[in-house]
């Protein structure tokens, strides 16, 4: 669907130069081993994320039983700041961990019509199953939860792309003409720490029963 996506678009799958992971969740790599092949691009992922997709499965503890994917090869493993530059974009990684470990944040500045926009396309920050409480495989989830929810609450974003479109109506605010919205990250990251502290409360609840 991916590859159907990028060719309906007029660019064929080889002029792919780069793909850019979020995080190694079967949800959003799943399909990354086979555009490699296709397309022969260079993959790049937080470093954090580097060791659990070449084993295909997701990294840390979770509540639900490991979902692999297809193992994916990186070529970049990305840090904070690190930038990739291609056609006139430069690519900024942000390091937004918490969702796993290398869950990264990429944000790039475009001129649209003679106006200079952030667009930024943020790793997820919820919970989805992490357990926050013990969590031998990621002792400092849940700090690293709070940074990355402080950073992004601070970032400045014209354009919110999130890795799951559907949570902040990015087809229909598309179709309204409504993309650019500077308060949209604000609003985002409020939810995000809300809806976190309850699932932590309720996580220290369960292990303190
Ligand atoms: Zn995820």
């Amino acid at each position: 669907m991916v590859r159907r996506n990028i060719e309906a678009r007029g660019v064929p799958i080889r002029s792919v130069k780069w793909i850019l992971i979020s995080h190694a969740h079967f949800d959003h790599v799943g399909a990354v081993a086979a555009l490699a092949r296709a397309s022969g691009a260079e993959v790049a992922a937080g470093a954090g994320d580097v060791a659990a997709l070449a084993r295909g499965i997701q990294p840390g503890a979770t509540n639900y039983p490991p979902v692999g994917y297809p193992p994916v090869h990186v070529d970049r493993a990305i840090h904070d700041g690190d930038h990739l530059s291609l056609g006139g974009l430069t690519m900024t990684a942000i390091a937004t961990p918490g969702h796993t470990p290398g869950c990264t944040s990429w944000s790039v500045r475009v001129t649209e019509k003679g106006r200079p926009l952030t667009v930024l396309f943020p790793c997820s920050v919820t919970v989805a199953g992490n357990r926050l409480v013990g969590n031998k495989a990621y002792p400092g989830i849940v700090a690293d939860y709070r940074r990355s929810l402080a950073r992004l609450g601070a970032a400045k974003a014209d354009v919110v792309l999130p890795a799951h479109p559907e949570s902040a109506d990015v087809i229909g605010r598309a179709k309204r003409g409504a993309l650019v919205d500077p308060a949209l990250l604000g609003r985002i990251v409020a939810q995000a720490r809300i809806d976190f502290d309850i699932e932590l409360k309720r996580q220290e609840a369960r292990a303190g029963a």
